[in-house]
């Protein structure tokens, strides 16, 4: 008899989910990491100056303590914990405006009337009509299998009310146009989707990603004490339930025998084995690399082979800050614009309170600029950037009164042809992306720039082996990739025609922004296979 049900191989937030909820249910599991620590891309670094802890991928959540794997694993009791700041999101403006999303649907009025009172009226009726019935929904329906073919291809579909289903043949930019006059507004809706969601404005099929971020639904948090805490909650979650998990085991190879996975072959040549294999890496790297394309029908192998990585790597600066960035002449200029009865400034929200500050690509058409360069693999002129600041939200993050920020900026994984490109340029494109920051972060001196540590895309895909390309997704999110066609049709319940072998990492339904989504769903389907085997 194998020594373990079922192996996991790669121990990220999607594997040690898997690897939990099994465990919860008595199946021997074994989750196998070939880094130093598990957590995958959930890493809180002190990488700039001591007392500073930078989450180095991003570090936006959805609210995880809704969903069934906080529950099911009782990660509270494992000290997971989020917060969801109300100000979501914001677009400074050059001009000293800004476009400002919160929870608040009037405080967010409040903001897009200084743009355009039109816009203002047309996100109201959105909020307190049709829209307010998909609240909660899409994170149900993420922790869940792929929604069939007729319901779209987010998780959501479902619940998107018959009159706003048309949006969802379109494209982010055009539903973007048809809904609000305002450039601006357009824009600050667009730059929602790219993190953590990798959905880019031209996208077809995608256009109901957009209503679903505007209208609130999908409330974005963070962690409190930084992403490594989670991953530290699913460990012990794991181990207390009976999992184990060992590191330092990279797997080089998935046994097959006559037709079904067996086990796996590690780089020291030690082999492990067990009833099933479950894959956290990338579709090509698990089918081509670890398993082998002779074991896959021809036309599976060339599917696989199609199957398309993101178009664009983030750009992350990681800064020390001694102080918090402010935005103070966009909300300024903002109050004294508020118009309408009832919205005084006293309603107003604050660029410099938001999760997100979008910095640049103020139109839909800069974005197309950004767009453009990064798909011909040119080094953008930095615009479209994401700006996240979690100290701002939970001070455990900085010493006291200090601050940690990251810049993401959209970029190509090989500018001029070659990822080597970003070891001469790192140091000066991310001084690029600071200073294009502070054009709008005005208050922000020299000195208050303690520490500048650039994270190219090329030391993500040196430092996290399975991201190849450092693609966010590890699949781009276009609409024949998403949904039921994620990564592809023939693949999109979480099983791979190999028997015992299973995907579940961030290739799979429902993609990247949902925090152990993947592990979760593969989970039930292994779940139901071992019980009927
Ligand atoms: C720059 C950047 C910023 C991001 N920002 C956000 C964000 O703000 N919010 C968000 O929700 N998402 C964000 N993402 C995406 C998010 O990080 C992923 O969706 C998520 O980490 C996927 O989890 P996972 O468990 O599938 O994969 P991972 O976290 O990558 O974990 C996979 C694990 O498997 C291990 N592994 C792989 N191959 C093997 C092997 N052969 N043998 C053994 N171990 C192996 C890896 O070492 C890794 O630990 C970002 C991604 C990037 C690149």
């Amino acid at each position: 008899m194998a020594e373990w049900d079922v192996l996991v191989v790669g121990a990220g937030s999607n594997g040690l989910v898997l690897a939990g909820e099994l465990a919860a249910r008595g199946v021997r599991v074994l989750a196998l990491e070939a880094r130093l620590e598990a957590g995958g891309l959930l890493t809180t670094e002190e990488c700039s100056v001591h007392g500073y802890w930078h989450n180095m991928l991003g570090g936006l959540f959805n609210a995880f303590e809704a969903t069934p794997p906080y529950r099911l694993l009782d990660l509270g009791r494992e000290n997971a914990r989020y917060r969801v700041p109300p100000v979501q999101a914001a677009l400074p403006l050059r001009d000293g405006r800004a476009v400002i999303f919160t929870t608040d649907v009037e405080a967010t009025c409040c903001s897009l009337a200084s743009l355009s009172a039109r816009d203002a009226q047309t996100y109201r009726a959105l909020c307190a009509g049709t829209l307010a019935a998909a609240r909660g929904s899409p994170a149900d329906a993420a922790y869940a299998p792929p929604p069939g073919a007729a319901d779209g291809v987010l998780p959501f579909a479902g619940a998107l009310p018959a009159e706003l289903r048309r949006y969802a043949a379109l494209s982010p930019r055009q539903v973007a146009a048809e809904l609000f006059e305002s450039p601006q507004v357009q824009a600050a809706a667009l730059q929602q989707l790219v993190v953590p969601w990798g959905i880019l404005p031209d996208y077809a099929g995608m256009g109901a990603a957009l209503l679903l971020a505007l209208a609130g639904t999908i409330p974005l948090a963070v962690a409190l004490g930084g992403a490594h805490v989670t991953a530290q909650a699913l460990i012990r979650a794991l181990v207390r339930r009976g999992g184990r998990y060992q590191v330092l085991k990279p797997v080089r190879r998935i046994l097959v025998e006559d037709g079904a996975a067996v086990g796996v072959a590690l780089a020291d040549g030690s082999e492990i084995h067990a009833r099933a294999v479950v894959s956290s890496g990338g579709l090509a790297q698990t089918l081509l690399d670890l398993v082998g394309p002779d074991a896959l029908a021809p036309e599976l192998a060339a599917r696989v082979r199609g199957f398309q990585l993101d178009e664009h790597a983030l750009f992350g600066v990681h800064l020390a800050l001694a102080r918090a960035p402010d935005y103070l002449l966009a909300d300024r200029r903002t109050a004294a614009r508020a118009p309408s009865p009832g919205q005084g400034p006293h309603n107003l929200p604050l660029a410099g309170d938001a999760l997100r500050v979008f910095i640049g690509g103020e139109t839909p058409e800069e974005l197309d600029v950004l767009w453009r360069d990064v798909r011909a693999g040119a080094l953008p002129e930095p615009r479209g950037m994401t700006v996240i600041v979690p100290s701002l939200f939970d001070g455990r993050q900085a010493p006291r009164g200090h601050h940690t920020a990251v810049l993401l900026q959209p970029a190509p994984y090989a500018p001029g042809g070659s990822a080597d490109a970003w070891d001469d340029v790192r140091e000066e494109y991310a001084a690029r992306c600071v200073a294009a920051w502070r054009q709008y972060a005005q208050n922000l001196s020299d000195a208050d720039i303690l520490a500048c540590v650039p994270l190219t895309p090329k030391d993500v895909a040196v430092r996290y082996a399975n991201l190849t390309r450092a693609a966010l997704g590890m699949g781009r999110m276009t609409a024949d990739q998403a949904g039921a066609n994620r990564p592809l049709p023939a693949l999109a319940d979480y099983r791979t025609p190999i028997r015992g072998l299973y995907l579940c990492g961030t290739c799979m339904y429902p993609g990247p922004g949902w925090l152990g989504a993947a592990g979760h769903n593969a989970a039930q389907v292994v779940m139901q296979d071992l019980a009927s085997a």
